[in-house]
C-alpha cells in the first residue's frame, strides 16, 4: 500500500518518523513516499510545494501529513489552505475524545466536529483599501454547505450519535450563516432519528466549557470549526492530543490539529500522539481497523500512566521514549 507522507516544518519530522516507527511495530508493510513542502523545502528548493507532492497525491489519494509552517500576516497563504482548496477536501474532520489518564478539563468527551473546510472567511478574498482600511470576503454556497451538513449526519447515523449541532452566527451575519442555517434545516428533515441543536457560536463556546457532555457532533463553518476545535482540544489537554482528516470526494490527507511548534522543533520532545492518532484515523480508512485498534489501545495504556507523559503533558518523556513505550506494547 502507498501511502504519501508530508514531513512539513518544525517538529514534523521527529513527529511522523515516530508514527512510521509505530506503524511498522504492527507488521503492516507501507510503502511511505516521503515528500516535503512547507517553509523548509521553500528555503532549499524555492517552491512551496515541490511537483512531486502535488503527483504523489493524486496517485496514492491517501496521505498522513505533517504540519506547516505558515507566515503570520504576511507572506504566502497557507499550504494547508492550498492543498485542501486545490483536491476540494471538503470535509475537515476532528474527533475529541479524552485519552489514557491525561488530565483534562473534561473527562468523558467524545464529540467529532465537521468543519466546512473550503470557503467562509478562508476562501482568502481580502482585499485592501487603503493603508488603513482592508476587507476580508466571507464566502458561503449552498452546494458546500449542503455536502459538509449531509457529511456531518450521515456521520451521526452511522456511528449511533443522536445529536448534531449546528453552529452559526446567523443572527447577525444573516445572509452567510443564515444559508448554512437553512440549508441545515432542509437536510435534517431527512434524518428524523438525530436530534437538531441550533447554537449560536459565541454560546457554543461557553457551553463547551461548562458543559460540553450535551453536545455530540457538530457542524460549522470554516473559522468557527477551527477555533472551537482548538478549544476542546484544550479541554481534553492541549493541542498535542487533536487529530484530522481532510476529506474529499476521492482523497483524504489526515494530519494532527496543531502546528509546526517551531519553539520545539529539533528538541526531541514533541509529543506524537495528535498525528498518530491521526494516522489511526488513516489506517481505518484503508481499512486496516485491527491495526488502528491496536494502536489506539497501546496508546490508552501509555498514557494511562503519567510517568509516560511527554513534557507538554507535564512529564518528562522524551519523543522517542515515548515512541519506544508504544512499541514495546505493540
Ligand atoms: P502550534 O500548534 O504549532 O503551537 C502552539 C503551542 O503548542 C506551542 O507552544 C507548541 O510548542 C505546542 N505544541 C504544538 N504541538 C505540539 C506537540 N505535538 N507536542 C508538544 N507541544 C506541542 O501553533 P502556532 O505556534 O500558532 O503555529 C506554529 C506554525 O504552525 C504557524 O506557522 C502556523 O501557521 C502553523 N500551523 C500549521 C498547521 C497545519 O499544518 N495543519 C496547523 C496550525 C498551525
Amino acid at each position: 500500500m502507498n501511502i504519501t507522507l508530508i514531513q512539513g516544518d518544525g517538529i514534523g519530522k521527529e513527529i511522523s518518523d515516530s508514527v512510521m516507527k509505530i506503524i511498522a511495530a504492527t507488521g503492516l508493510d507501507i510503502n511511505w513516499e516521503v515528500v516535503n513542502a512547507g517553509i523548509t523545502t521553500f528555503e532549499s528548493t524555492g517552491e512551496l510545494i515541490p511537483d512531486n507532492v502535488y503527483k504523489s497525491l493524486e496517485k496514492n489519494k491517501v496521505a498522513l501529513k505533517a504540519p506547516i509552517t505558515t507566515p503570520i500576516g504576511k507572506g504566502f497563504r497557507s499550504v494547508n489552505v492550498h492543498l485542501r482548496k486545490k483536491y476540494d477536501l471538503y470535509a475537515n474532520i476532528r474527533p475529541i475524545k479524552n485519552i489514557g489518564t491525561v488530565p483534562a478539563i473534561h473527562q468523558n468527551m467524545d464529540i467529532v466536529l465537521f468543519r466546512e473546510n473550503t470557503e467562509g472567511l478562508y476562501a482568502g478574498i481580502e482585499e485592501r483599501i487603503n493603508d488603513d482600511e482592508r476587507i476580508s470576503i466571507k464566502k458561503v454556497t449552498r452546494k458546500n454547505s449542503e455536502r459538509i451538513i449531509k457529511a456531518a449526519f450521515d456521520y451521526a447515523v452511522k456511528n449511533n450519535r443522536k445529536k448534531v449541532a449546528v453552529v452559526t452566527k446567523a443572527n447577525i451575519m444573516k445572509e452567510t450563516d443564515g444559508l448554512f442555517l437553512d440549508v441545515a434545516r432542509e437536510v435534517a428533515k431527512n434524518y428524523k432519528s438525530i436530534e437538531v441543536q441550533e447554537v449560536l457560536v459565541d454560546n457554543m463556546a461557553m457551553q463547551l466549557v461548562m458543559n460540553p457532555s450535551q453536545f455530540d457532533v457538530i457542524v460549522t463553518g470554516n473559522l468557527y470549526g477551527d477555533i472551537l476545535s482548538d478549544l476542546m482540544a484544550g479541554l481534553i489537554g492541549g493541542l498535542g492530543l487533536a487529530s484530522s482528516v481532510n476529506m474529499g470526494e476521492d482523497m483524504a490527507i489526515f494530519e494532527a490539529v496543531h502546528g509546526s511548534a517551531p519553539d520545539i522543533a529539533g528538541k526531541n520532545i514533541a509529543n506524537p500522539t495528535a498525528i498518530l492518532k491521526a494516522a489511526c484515523m488513516m489506517l481505518e480508512h484503508i481499512g486496516k481497523n485491527k491495526e488502528a485498534s491496536r494502536i489506539t489501545k497501546a496508546l490508552d495504556k501509555v498514557l494511562s500512566d503519567k510517568n509516560n507523559y511527554t513534557v507538554d503533558l507535564g512529564g518528562n518523556n522524551k519523543t522517542d521514549e515515548f515512541t519506544d513505550k508504544i512499541i514495546d506494547l505493540l
